[in-house]
């Protein structure tokens, strides 16, 4: 379904349930082309807002209810805005939470009707959590709160939602990205100061095109928490705070004090923190092959020394560089999810006909593939 299409329906289903019209806002999925596992280290990450979003119409009814019905869904919530008036169904608390976070910071919200629908895929890896908690976020901001409440923490409001009412204890980085994106730009986001700065990325000749395996380890002895240990050990004995102070030459050092896999798991993060800022340099000269080739080196490390890859990934990444990919790796934490792609035009079709083709009879079930185009995060819509 086209932007515009949804956008038809939601305009018409809000006047069949609600009588008049509301205001339309929209907010954003998001990638992250390179930076995986820093945000824990103080690291940077570098997200972008793509074309896929949720997009909700809104307005105030002069009650203090919450009345609102998800189209993708189908399911209809009503709730009021105090602490005990949390709404069971998961999909409404997203935007109960949103309510209550923006009211505990003394913030402005009262009853309104919405209607809203996205075409950011589900648990794809595409963060459309955030994408739905940014688009409230940024609309109650400018329906009562004359747009006073900074982008930052609107942001932040998205993440407390998530932690507060939706049991996920996420980073700040989908939300940052979803509500601060911009169309032709990334944003290299530091995460120990809040920092930021856009890059732009308007990649002509080359389309991001992301394989979603469909898979998910989910493992016993929670790999990711082992992960953060170890980085936590490698730190201490540096006597840093976090990786993200920490040189290669500090750490070849200590070698023979760590063990070998607190060694390749330091290294990793070490190593990929130097890569975020090498993509950052060569967009600045529009050198998309070596933003490639990063990105190859950010799966090897992935998958070799914080292994966190799988089989399915690393068969996909396989896939792309037989197929002369410029760039593939793991996006997100791993164990399963989706490669993020860098693909030449030409080579467009054929990566993914293979990728299809080659990961359907190895592992019977066709992967599903995402095309995006780095787009505008939280706003209002243009009518
Ligand atoms: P993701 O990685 O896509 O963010 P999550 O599990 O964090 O996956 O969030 C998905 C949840 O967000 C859904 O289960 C649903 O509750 C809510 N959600 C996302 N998109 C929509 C939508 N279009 N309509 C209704 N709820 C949605
Ligand atoms: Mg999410």
């Amino acid at each position: 379904m086209t932007t515009q299409e949804m956008q038809n329906n939601i305009r018409e289903t809000f006047k069949e349930r609600f009588g008049e019209s509301g205001e339309l806002f929209a907010s954003a999925g998001r990638i992250n082309l390179i930076g995986e596992h820093t945000d824990y280290n103080g690291g940077f990450v570098f997200p972008g807002a793509i074309d896929k979003v949720i997009m909700a119409e809104i307005r105030p009814n002069g009650t203090d209810k919450v009345r609102v019905y998800s189209m993708d869904i189908d399911d209809y919530a009503e709730f009021g805005l105090n602490e005990e008036d949390a709404p069971k169904a998961s999909w409404a608390r997203y935007v109960f939470g949103v309510c209550r976070e923006i009211i505990k910071r003394g913030g402005t919200v009262k009853g309104f009707d919405a209607v809203f629908a996205g075409n950011v895929p589900l648990g794809a890896g595409l963060s459309s959590s955030a994408a739905l908690e940014s688009c409230f976020a940024f609309a109650l901001n400018e329906l009562f709160n004359d747009g006073k409440i900074e982008k930052f923490e609107l942001a932040r409001i998205g993440q407390s939602t998530e932690h507060n009412y939706c049991g996920v204890n996420c980073g700040i980085m989908d939300q940052f990205a979803s509500v601060f994106g911009k169309e032709g730009n990334l944003m290299r986001l530091d995460c120990r100061s809040g920092e930021y700065e856009y890059f732009p990325f308007r990649p002509e000749g080359y389309k991001l095109v992301l394989i979603d395996s469909r898979v998910k380890h989910e493992l016993a002895d929670s790999p990711y928490n082992k992960r953060r240990e170890s980085c936590e050990r490698v730190a201490a004995k540096l006597g840093h705070e976090t990786l993200r102070d920490a040189t290669m030459e500090e750490l070849e050092a200590v070698k023979s004090d760590i063990s070998a896999e607190d060694f390749s798991r330091a290294k990793f993060v070490i190593e990929e923190k130097d890569r975020v800022l090498a993509v950052c340099d060569a967009l600045e000269r529009g050198d998309y092959e070596t933003v490639g080739r990063k990105m190859y080196e950010t799966h090897e490390g992935l998958s070799k020394d914080y292994e966190v890859s799988c089989e399915e990934l690393d068969f996909l990444n396989d896939v792309a560089r037989e197929t002369g990919v410029a760039g593939s790796r793991i996006m997100g934490g791993g164990f399963g999810g989706c490669t993020i792609n860098l693909v030449a035009d030409d080579r467009h079709d054929t990566f993914v006909a293979e990728a299809v083709k080659r990961f359907n009879e190895k592992y019977g079930h066709e992967p599903m593939v995402y095309d995006v185009v780095i787009s505008d995060g939280a706003r209002r819509v243009k009518e």
